[in-house]
């Protein structure tokens, strides 16, 4: 089959991943395996290929939000059937009897591993996963606008539920990318108010077009203070930025595996007055299911630019340059 590797990590620019012939995975007991038909682009292959995140095997294929379809069933799988349509997340497998995973926190597992980082993933046209860490797709959504869904989608509804906004809220988004255009829809569907603070013209375009009552960047001034706020851009210094906004009593939460380094702070101006900052580790499968869930209700509208298969490298470049409007999708089977 025809997979992306990273071998080695290097700058993004460099053309790191490289499209090899490989053989088929074969489904192991409990199992099953999906022709892959598309995967979404997320930051963290940015921050897995460019090296960034500690990597625990090379080479491995990347992509974590893969939409297939079952072709093989492992020994012993049942609720599944071949031709069935599924999605792989990044949570691919826990250890199921450690206190997180017997708690609702399986995403804080220490023996948790990760889709296309410890095991292959979706820039491939095969690949297997745990049938119990499988997710059922809802119909009314294509390929494409479902993959965004998948750790996008997941993470901004995780950070969205512990930035502890309530409805009729001011909350702020910081970072307009897949993720917060997926979050600012159930923010909105829930009845708070979005301040979404990011710097491209096409960004704040698209975040009042779904619903934010106001646009602007880091530094400018709402006018008011935020109630809750999520980070989605990983870069360091935006954090203090967030915390300057948050009113006393706010909670702050962090949606991204990797960020650079905060500046240091003042404690009596960023966090004194009982304010709140959490990061957020991946997602559960409860959170998937909810949020698929609600995505289908509402409905949630995914923007999505769509790559042919032979252009991966071109599409993370992209991603990383803030081009893509919404979520990429690499087209795969
Ligand atoms: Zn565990
Ligand atoms: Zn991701």
């Amino acid at each position: 089959m025809r997979a992306y590797q990273l071998k080695r990590p290097g700058p993004i620019g460099t053309a790191p991943l490289e499209l090899v012939d490989v053989a088929e995975p074969g489904p192991e007991p409990g199992e099953i395996r999906l022709h892959v038909k598309a995967c979404g682009l997320c930051h963290t292959d940015l921050h897995t290929v460019e090296g960034e995140l500690e990597l625990p095997r090379l080479p491995v294929i990347p992509g974590h939000q893969v939409v297939g379809v079952i072709d093989r069933l492992g020994e012993g799988v049942r609720g599944f059937q071949i031709g069935e349509r599924v999605g792989v997340a990044w949570l691919h497998q826990t250890c199921g009897s450690c206190v997180d995973c017997n708690r609702d926190r399986e995403n804080l597992c220490e023996g948790a591993i990760f889709t296309g980082f410890h095991r292959d993933g979706g820039y491939a046209e095969k690949m297997v996963v745990p049938a119990a860490f499988a997710h059922v797709l809802p119909d009314r959504f294509d390929d494409y606008h479902v993959a965004p869904l998948l750790c996008a989608g997941i993470i901004g509804y995780r950070a969205l539920r512990l930035s502890e906004y309530e409805p009729g809220d001011r909350l702020g988004l910081f970072g307009f990318g897949a993720s917060a255009h997926v979050a600012i829809q159930v923010a909105v569907h829930r009845g708070a108010k979005p301040y979404v603070f990011t710097r491209g013209r096409e960004h704040r375009e698209l975040a009042e077009a779904l619903g934010a009552v106001w646009t602007g960047g880091a530094d400018d001034d709402p006018g008011v203070r935020l109630d809750s706020a999520v980070m989605f851009a990983p870069a360091g210094p935006l954090v203090l930025d967030m915390l300057g906004h948050l009113r006393r009593g706010g909670t702050a939460s962090i949606a991204s595996i990797y960020m650079s380094k905060i500046p240091e702070w003042d404690y009596g101006k960023y966090l004194y007055g009982e304010r709140t900052l959490r990061s957020v580790t991946a997602g559960t499968r409860r959170d998937g299911r909810e949020l698929l869930q609600i995505a289908a209700e509402i409905p949630i509208r995914t923007e999505v630019e769509v790559f042919p298969f032979e252009e991966l490298n071109e599409a993370l470049l992209k991603l990383e340059r803030s081009e893509i409007r919404g979520a990429g999708v690499l087209q795969v089977g």
